[in-house]
């Protein structure tokens, strides 16, 4: 089977397709014939060495496709079943895997940056990591799903405790996670507010459903016209240095800054006075339980909704496909078929 394999720590130069055997499930195990895989984020940072995985390795978190073969312990029933795949391996075992709080599985893996991944025709994984596709997707539209709006999810709902009638702003619209985020947003009743340089950005984003779309520079006075002086309830910053500040100061009182990731850079400077004057929190969050990834799933089904795809490309094209992530030029996600 064909497989991208990243052969070094250069970026989309490091990136080759090569033949490799079909994997055979263990116990516990099934093989998934993946139908599209999607792009992360991480992807980029993992071609770069961040972290430095075991080399060569498969990229790849997200993947859509058919059961096709299963191992030892695992029900043949599922051969056939259309899946979207929980896109960690965690150990089952261990007291937070018990307690269903498997994003602090002290063996979490993430697929594509501590195991192989996605970017592939066919992947194993283990049983557990089978969710059905929602009905209403494509393969490409379900394949964008596990890891962003996962990550949206728990960010939102679970860390955030977002609710119907809050204010949420999304800085830098564009990438998978913002775009997940004003999606479910708006499905669970919030006002969506949105940042971008790019004013066809800002435009898709209204067209998505934000009630307003703001320029990057100085958004936080914009913010707080368009919510009565207030400002609003949470901020999603995923950019980091240079947005944080303004961040900020686009929050209400005892508003939320949640975080999920910096695509400029994880160091940042904090006001700690203006924080605790305004009573102000910044809480972060990393992909999700599984119980959040069902509970996702089951949003995107009830509220009908779809995932934005920027584009659709062949595994031969994925070194353009990084380039495309690593400039910040998409909307939506990135999708790969195999
Ligand atoms: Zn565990």
């Amino acid at each position: 089977m064909r497989a991208l394999e990243l052969q070094g720590f250069n970026g989309p130069a490091s990136l080759q397709v090569v033949d490799r055997p079909l994997p055979e499930p263990g116990a516990g195990e099934v093989r998934v014939r993946l139908k599209a895989s999607a792009l992360n984020h991480l992807d980029v940072f993992v071609s770069r060495g961040l972290p430095k995985r075991a080399l060569p390795g498969v990229p790849g978190a997200d993947g859509a496709g058919t059961v096709e073969a299963v191992g030892a312990d695992v029900d043949e029933s599922n051969i056939g079943r259309e899946v979207v795949l929980y896109p960690m391996r965690t150990c089952g075992v261990c007291p937070a895997c018990q307690a269903g709080q498997e994003v602090h599985c002290p063996k979490m893996a993430i697929l594509g940056e501590q195991v192989d991944g996605t970017l592939q025709e066919a992947v194993v994984v283990p049983s557990t990591s089978l969710f059905d596709k929602p009905v209403h997707l494509t393969s490409e539209q379900a394949a964008a799903l596990p890891l962003a709006w996962l990550t949206a999810w728990r960010l939102l709902f679970t860390r955030g405790g977002l609710k119907a009638g809050d204010s949420l702003v999304l800085v830098g619209i564009g990438g998978g996670v913002a775009t997940a985020c004003l999606l479910l947003a708006r499905a669970h009743g919030l006002r969506v507010f949105a940042t971008s340089r790019e004013a066809a950005k800002r435009q898709r984003a209204l067209d998505l459903g934000a009630e307003a779309a703001f320029p990057s520079d100085g958004f936080s006075g914009q913010v707080r016209q368009a919510t009565d002086g207030r400002g609003a309830t949470a901020v999603v910053d995923s950019v980091g240095p240079a947005t944080i500040d303004e961040s900020f100061r686009s929050l209400a009182r005892e508003g939320v800054l949640l975080t999920m990731g910096a695509t400029a850079g994880p160091k940042v400077e904090l006001n700690l006075a203006r924080l605790w004057f305004k009573h102000q929190s910044l809480v972060t969050s990393t992909m999700g339980n599984r119980s959040e990834f069902g509970a996702m799933l089951h949003d995107v089904q009830a509220y009908a909704l779809v995932p934005p795809v920027d584009s659709v490309v062949s595994l031969e094209q994925a070194p353009s496909a990084f380039e495309r992530l690593e400039a910040g030029e998409q909307f939506g996600k990135v999708i790969l078929v195999p």
